[in-house]
């Protein structure tokens, strides 16, 4: 059996997605921009997938710009804001964002800005009022994400972009791991700019979402020709916006059923983990989070171990730490949130899509307590090894 439990990784492109984008690798090979029928005929139908993909966030089509993925939209969203005031000198963002948005942050520390990482606490929740203290009147933009992608915890957005919007402070979310799975409500939340990322909601690799709210002062990243209203130059992908814009209609009409379906899931896996195999805890917060996480550590194991004997019996999960230069490294948002090394080292992630089944869910509890236990019989670091 393989049971893929990887998905905050990436997700399989839906079928109907490979249907939809198709005919756009085939005779509808128009240039969008062209004033012919072939372009016009290829128009329409990103105009139709512009729709869908604000339909998912509830943003008016005019908001949203194609991109090449969540990176590219973080680093749009970052530039974008600092470039649109450059008197200001000051990004605040959180010390678990992904690459994507942290290097991009502390990249811009060589054009002299300064850069505030919020800390989180044990269970990896933010301190608003953290927030609202580092906000000063040089502060171009506050960028924190809506899902963390190791541990699945949410961040209390609304609120954040409501203490930055309250300050007159531009706020961009990376809500990569959070569409899709959670309803979004752009109209209710007062962000300026909002990431997307289509394979992590079942749409291919290479293809993201930037929405910037009207009036939102962003300039542009990539300079060219006049696509995407000016926002974002070069020929659109356009069977990849196709497959984005069907992603977005079928993950919006299905979002509840989604998340009860993932939820009951990785909630049965979970306790069965934790219960079945001991010396285990969960990482981050059990309620506030993605209902399709779970971040577990194995105490006085190594989860790149625990990685390759799943593989072994067919089951792609993924860990909290990284091999760097010959030594297993605790990822930083484990080092963030204060996990101590003998279960930082032993984080493992599983995260479900809505193609996981309980069968499979049941396979995973069968095999994992068994390699628990084996690699910490022969763990160097385990207190009960040698009785
Ligand atoms: N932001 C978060 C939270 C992510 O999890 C990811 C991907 O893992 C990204 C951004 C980057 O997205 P992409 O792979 O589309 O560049």
């Amino acid at each position: 059996m393989e049971v893929y439990l990887d998905n905050n990784a990436t997700t399989r492109t839906a079928p109907e997605v490979v249907e939809a984008m198709a005919p756009f690798f085939g005779a509808e090979y128009g240039n969008p921009s062209s004033m012919h029928n072939f372009g016009g005929r290829v128009k329409k139908h990103i105009d139709e997938a512009r729709e869908k993909a604000a339909a998912l966030i509830n943003a008016d089509p005019a908001e949203i710009v194609f991109t090449s993925c969540g990176t590219e939209s973080d680093n749009m969203a970052i530039r974008g804001a600092l470039e649109a005031e450059p008197d200001k000198r000051h990004i605040i963002t959180s010390k678990v964002e992904h690459p994507a948005v942290l290097s991009a942050a502390r990249y811009m520390k060589r054009f002299g800005y300064r850069v505030t990482e919020l800390s989180v606490d044990g269970q990896g929740l933010l301190d608003l009022n953290e927030l609202r203290d580092s906000i000063s009147d040089d502060t171009a933009l506050v960028s924190l994400m809506w899902a963390n992608n190791e541990t699945g915890v949410l961040f209390p957005i609304k609120e954040a972009a409501e203490i930055a919007q309250s300050k007159g402070v531009p706020f961009h979310t990376d809500a990569v791991q959070a569409v899709g799975k959670i309803p979004i409500d752009v109209k209710k939340t007062p962000v300026n700019m909002l990431s997307i990322s289509g394979h992590k909601l079942h749409a291919p690799k290479g293809i993201g979402v930037f929405y910037a709210r009207r009036g939102t002062a962003v300039m542009p990243f990539m300079h060219g020709g006049h696509q995407e209203n000016g926002r974002r130059a070069g020929t659109e992908n356009v069977p990849y916006i196709v497959g984005l814009g069907r992603a977005a209609e079928i993950a919006a009409a299905n979002i509840d059923s989604e998340f009860e379906h993932t939820k009951n899931l990785r909630d049965r896996l979970e306790s069965a983990l934790l219960e079945k195999c001991p010396d285990t805890r969960l990482n981050g917060h059990p309620e506030l989070r993605l209902p399709n996480t779970s971040n577990v550590s194995f105490e006085y194991i190594e989860g790149e171990a625990i990685l390759l004997m799943l593989d072994n019996v067919g089951i792609a999960a993924s860990s909290g730490s990284a091999c760097t230069s010959g030594s297993l490294e605790p990822s930083h948002v484990m080092r963030a949130m204060g996990v101590p090394f003998t279960a930082a080292h032993g984080s493992i992630r599983f995260s479900l899509s809505r193609y996981n089944t309980q069968e499979e869910i049941e396979y995973v509890i069968e095999k994992m307590p068994p390699i628990a236990e084996r690699l910490r019989a022969m763990s160097p670091f385990s207190p009960k090894k040698g009785g």
